[in-house]
């Protein structure tokens, strides 16, 4: 079972891949002092964040929407869904997020997607498996939301795909990276309404005509790194069930609690 703890405390599986990655790791911190992703103090070793921004860190835990894994104030019993949820359901069947976004978040993921630090994917993954246990543990297939292949380019990696891989390993499911396969180039959303969002993203993904076999009557675990409206995940979502898949979880590291949000 997964724990929480700073990412430069987390421990890399054993096997000879993660006596390499810890070899390198070891070898990296004689070269280059280690910073927080966070704040960019020096830290202890390479992978992490400082103990201050691991504090600041909201983790998101139950009682929450049983669907889309908005934590409630207060414990409505087992299967109680959000007001969101109830006036206007999604396509996923679940979604759960490891921690609530704010600022220190949004630093470590910028240092994560467009700053090289991919050393921060198996601490990061971990704290996604304590919050998307039962998920995983019910998947059949893991896929990473894609980005399109021009964004990928600019950025070299997709940060889905570094948080979906150890996640299938640590659960010995497969990991199919190419089950979506991203139609158009959507504009960056950040500025966008909820309702923008969304005519934004519909129709952005179409399923892999190759991996049918793979999506057919299975539950699929979408990846992902922020769950802002859920607009893009619901959009993969609804494309791979009407494409046959028996049900669509999501889970992402990170996702926006707002304090006004519906109950
Ligand atoms: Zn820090
Ligand atoms: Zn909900």
């Amino acid at each position: 079972m997964a724990d929480i703890r700073p990412l430069n405390g987390t421990v890399a599986p054993d096997g000879p891949m993660a006596r390499l990655w810890r070899g390198g790791s070891a070898l990296l911190d004689l070269i280059l002092p280690p910073r927080c992703a966070g704040c960019g103090v020096q830290t202890g070793s390479h992978g992490g964040m400082c103990i201050a921004c691991w504090r600041k860190t909201r983790f998101v835990s139950a009682p929450q929407c049983a669907q889309c894994g908005y934590p409630f104030e207060l414990d409505f019993g087992v299967g109680a869904r959000c007001g969101a949820c109830l006036s206007n359901a999604p396509h996923y069947d679940r979604a759960r997020a490891a921690v609530a976004y704010d600022d220190g978040i949004a630093k470590i993921l910028i240092a994560f997607k467009h700053g090289d630090r991919t050393d921060l994917a198996p601490g990061l993954s971990r704290w996604m498996m304590r919050a998307g246990a039962d998920l995983l543990a019910e998947a059949d297939v893991i896929a990473p939301v894609p980005l399109h292949r021009r964004r990928l380019f600019d950025r070299r990696y997709n940060q889905s795909v570094l948080l979906a891989r150890p996640l299938a390993a640590a659960y010995g499911k497969p990991l199919v990276s190419d089950a979506l396969i991203r139609k158009r180039h959507t504009p960056i959303q950040g500025h966008l309404s909820a309702s923008a969002r969304r005519r934004n993203v519909e129709g952005a993904f179409r399923t892999n005509p190759d991996r049918k076999a793979e999506i057919d009557g299975r539950r699929i675990l979408l990846i992902d790194d922020v769950m802002t409206t859920g607009a893009t995940v619901d959009a993969a979502a609804r494309r791979l069930k009407r494409d046959g898949a028996a049900a669509v979880d999501i889970l992402t590291l990170a996702r926006v609690v707002r304090e006004s949000a519906p109950v």
